[in-house]
């Protein structure tokens, strides 16, 4: 994904382009520098490390949202050392298991960090995933890398001055999606349930699927307005306008590739059936989005005891 993604999205938006975001030097040889943009008092985003990575210097310790990828997790971690002058990181969220966002686990899990995961991103953590789709097998983590305290539905944490609400987004685009709410900063981190400028992909492997996804965007609507900032698992700040866009594009193409699937349309038959079509300008190369909702939506249906063709 991150490779399809990382060719997708070429042009940096007018907003982030806007936000100044303060470079840094990079420590890997020939690895983009990251980016620090500030999103409130104490609270900032290093994007440009794998997924991006929210950071909260609190009078009570260093709390983060994702790692960025194993790659980049030193100089992730470096940053943050630099801009909040600590050696220690007290809590770490995982949004998902995917390895763009979870690369700062080993490094933290073994300095006794706190993370905090939904149980399924636990259990992906703690086993061998063949991903398909990414030709990729992702092996287990050690123990002491994996998320140390799980939750199921939706809790409420009261840190560093903060409130900080984190709830589970049930399958959509892995089965262990979580998004995590800075109140009172109106900072919404949501992974990568929001995507720019290309198509969210459900994660069949792990159990995501296009209806998830589409009921995940119309949960994270509720809880934002229109001055909330929303960061995407990668890209550049979003707001509740491209949140409702992508909530419409999901909900109307459940829609259309269920009515093809239940004509008995292959993956290929769907392609060239161009369902997408009219919102591919915005969306980019749908195929391996529809070559993906195909499984989740067959995986789905074989979950649920139902006969799709
Ligand atoms: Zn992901």
């Amino acid at each position: 994904m991150m490779d399809r993604r990382a060719f997708l999205r070429v042009v940096p938006s007018a907003a982030a382009a806007c936000a100044l975001p303060r470079f840094v030097r990079a420590g890997a040889a020939h690895a983009p520098a990251l980016s620090v943009t500030p999103l409130a008092e104490r609270l900032f985003l290093i994007a440009g490390g794998g997924g991006n990575v929210v950071v909260f210097d609190s009078p009570e310790g260093v709390l983060m949202v994702d790692g960025g990828s194993p790659e980049r997790s030193a100089d992730v971690l470096r940053v943050v050392k630099e801009r909040t002058g600590s050696d220690r990181v007290h809590t770490l969220f995982n949004t998902h298991w995917h390895w763009e966002h979870t690369g700062s686990n080993q490094v933290l899990g073994a300095a006794g960090t706190r993370i905090i995961a939904h149980e399924n991103t636990r259990l992906w953590l703690g086993t061998t995933v063949r991903c398909k789709w990414r030709q990729r097998e992702f092996p287990p983590l050690p123990r002491e890398a994996q998320p140390n305290q799980t939750f199921y539905t939706r809790e409420s944490l009261s840190f560093g001055g903060e409130q900080i609400d984190y709830g589970y987004l049930p399958q959509a685009h892995t089965d262990g999606d979580i998004y995590v709410y800075f109140r009172s900063a109106n900072v919404l981190v949501a992974g990568d349930i929001v995507s720019v400028g290309a198509y969210p992909l459900p994660d069949y492997t792990t159990n995501g699927w296009i209806g998830g996804l589409a009921d995940a965007t119309r949960t994270l609507m509720e809880l934002t307005d229109d001055q909330t900032r929303i960061v995407p698992g990668i890209g550049p700040l979003q707001s509740r306008t491209a949140l409702q866009a992508e909530h419409e594009m999901l909900a109307e193409l459940k829609i259309r590739l269920s009515k093809l699937l239940a004509q008995g349309m292959s993956i290929a038959d769907m392609i060239a059936a161009t369902p997408t079509v009219d919102f591919d300008a915005q969306w980019g190369n749908p195929e391996l989005f529809i070559a993906n909702s195909w499984h989740g939506l067959v995986h789905r249906a074989w979950q649920l005891g139902v006969s799709i063709v």
